[in-house]
C-alpha cells in the first residue's frame, strides 16, 4: 500500500488547496495535481467576500493576503437606467465587515504554498484525463509533458472548477449544463480612486451585470457576466468579449477608464452555477467547488463555495478514514451535508435569476433601496449571505421596495 496517497486532489485552486491544508494538517498523504504550473492566471473577478475571508483567516493566510490585497467597506450598484445606491458592507460575528481584492495570480499561489506548507506533496504539469476504480483504491490517469502518468489513491477529490471534460468521460455529467458566460480584464492607471466596488447593471444584457473591482488606488479588475439562456438568447450576443466591448464604451465605463491603460488581454472563461442538480460523490470521489456547480447563481461568487467545501470534504474524509467506511453510503454523507448548508438557497437563487437580472425590477429595487437603509443592510446582508435569503426577502420586506420611498 506504500505507493497508494490517502487522497489525490485534482485541481488545485482554493478549493482543492483548502481540503489539501486540512488533510495534510491531520498527518494524511496528499498529492494535489494541476495542469498548470503555478503561479497561473484564473480569470475572476479577484474579489473575496467575508465568507471567504473567514475560511482564509481560519487556515492561517488571511495576514498575508491584507498586505498583497486591497479591501473595500463600499459595494455600489447601478441600475439599467442609471439610478445608483452604494451599500456598506455589514460586519458579523466572525466575518469581516469588508470585502478584500487579490489577483488571482498571487491568491491561488498563497493558498496552495500554505497546503505544501501543512506537508501536501505537489506535481504540475499533470493533466488527468480519466479515474478509474482499482482494487481498493481509485486510479488517476492523465499526461504529463506528453508522457502517460498514473496514481493510486484511497481517496479522489475532484475540483477542477468549471472545466467540464473529465466529468463528462466518468459520466458524472450526462451533458454540459448551462453556464454563465464571462470575460474580464485588467486596466492600470485610473484617474479617480474608487471608493466602492461596483456592480452594475448599465450597459450588459439581463440576466447579467458588469463589474468594475478596484485592485488598488489606481488599477480595476474589469469584466462582464451574462446568462445566454430561453428564448432571450436569439438576440443576446453570442460571446462574452462582445458584451465585455460594449460595457466598456458605455460613458460610465468610459469615465472610470479615462487615462487608463489595458494590462494584459481580455480573457473569457464560463461559470458553472449548477449545485441544486449537480453530482457531488462518485465511489472513491468527492467533487469541490465549481466541479459541483457551487458558484452563487446571482452573484457569481464561487471562492468562498470552494474554500467552504474544500474544508467539508477534507473533514469528511477524515471521518471516514476513522470509521474505515468508504462506501458509497457513507459518500453521500457528504452530499446531504453540501445540500443542507446550500441547497435551498441554490434553489431560490436558481428563480430569483431571471426576475431579479430583469432591468424594470432592478430600477425599481435600487431606486428604493437607495433611501432606505434598513433594506440597504438586509439586501447586503443577503448578498453577501449573512442572512437567510428566504428569511431576509419576506412579503412586508418586498412591500417595502415596491411600495418605498423611491
Ligand atoms: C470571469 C469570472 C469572474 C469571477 N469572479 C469571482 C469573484 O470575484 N469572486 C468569487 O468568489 N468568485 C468569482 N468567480 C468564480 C470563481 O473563479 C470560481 O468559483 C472559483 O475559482 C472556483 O474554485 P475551484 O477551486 O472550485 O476551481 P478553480 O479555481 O477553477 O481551480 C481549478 C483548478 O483545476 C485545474 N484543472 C482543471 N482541469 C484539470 C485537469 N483535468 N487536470 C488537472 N488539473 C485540472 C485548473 O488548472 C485549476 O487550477 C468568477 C469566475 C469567472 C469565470
Amino acid at each position: 500500500m506504500k505507493d497508494i496517497y490517502d487522497v489525490v486532489i485534482v485541481g488545485a485552486g482554493p478549493g482543492g488547496s483548502a481540503a489539501a491544508h486540512y488533510l495534510s494538517l491531520r498527518g494524511l498523504n496528499v498529492l494535489l495535481l494541476d495542469k498548470f504550473t503555478f503561479p497561473r492566471d484564473k480569470t475572476c473577478g479577484d474579489a473575496l467576500t467575508p465568507r471567504a475571508l473567514r475560511v482564509l483567516d481560519e487556515m492561517g493566510i488571511l495576514d498575508d493576503l491584507l498586505k498583497v490585497g486591497h479591501s473595500l467597506n463600499n459595494v455600489a450598484f447601478f441600475s439599467p437606467k442609471g439610478y445608483s445606491v452604494v451599500a456598506p458592507v455589514p460586519k458579523k460575528e466572525s466575518r469581516s465587515g469588508y470585502l478584500l481584492f487579490v489577483p488571482r495570480l498571487i491568491l491561488d499561489n498563497i493558498i496552495l504554498d500554505h497546503a505544501l506548507a501543512s506537508g501536501a506533496q505537489f506535481q504540475s504539469p499533470v493533466r488527468v484525463t480519466d479515474i478509474v476504480q482499482g482494487e481498493d483504491c481509485a486510479i488517476i490517469r492523465g499526461e504529463r509533458q506528453n508522457q502517460a502518468v498514473e496514481y493510486k489513491a484511497r481517496m479522489v477529490i475532484v475540483a477542477i472548477g468549471a472545466n467540464i471534460k473529465l466529468l463528462l468521460r466518468m459520466s458524472l455529467l450526462k451533458k454540459p449544463p448551462q453556464m454563465m458566460l464571462c470575460a474580464r480584464a485588467y486596466f492600470e492607471g485610473i484617474a479617480d480612486v474608487l471608493e466602492a466596488a461596483q456592480c452594475r447593471f448599465d450597459g450588459v444584457p439581463s440576466p447579467g451585470y458588469g463589474w468594475v473591482f478596484p485592485l488598488s488606488h489606481s488599477s480595476v479588475n474589469v469584466g462582464v457576466g451574462f446568462f445566454r439562456a430561453g428564448l432571450a438568447a436569439r438576440w443576446m450576443p453570442k460571446t462574452a468579449r462582445t458584451v465585455f466591448d460594449t460595457f466598456i464604451q458605455t460613458p460610465s465605463l468610459q469615465k472610470i477608464l479615462t487615462g487608463a491603460h489595458q494590462v494584459g488581454p481580455i480573457k473569457g472563461y464560463p461559470l458553472r452555477m449548477d449545485f441544486a442538480r449537480s453530482p457531488t460523490f462518485a465511489e472513491r470521489i468527492l467533487l469541490v467547488g465549481e466541479s459541483a456547480g457551487l458558484v452563487n447563481p446571482v452573484t457569481g461568487e464561487g471562492i468562498d463555495y470552494a474554500l467552504e467545501s474544500g474544508k467539508m470534504a477534507a473533514d469528511h474524509i477524515i471521518r471516514m478514514f476513522s470509521a474505515n467506511d468508504l462506501s458509497i453510503k457513507n459518500l453521500s454523507v457528504y452530499d446531504q451535508l453540501l445540500r443542507e448548508r446550500y441547497q435551498r438557497l441554490f434553489v431560490l437563487c436558481d428563480r430569483l435569476r431571471f426576475l431579479y437580472l430583469n432591468p424594470l425590477v432592478l430600477n425599481r429595487v435600487i431606486r428604493s433601496v437607495a433611501h432606505q437603509d434598513d433594506l440597504k443592510e438586509m439586501f447586503m446582508n443577503i448578498i453577501i449571505e449573512n442572512e437567510d435569503a428566504y428569511e431576509g426577502l419576506s412579503p412586508r420586506t418586498l412591500s417595502k421596495v415596491v411600495l418605498g420611498k423611491a
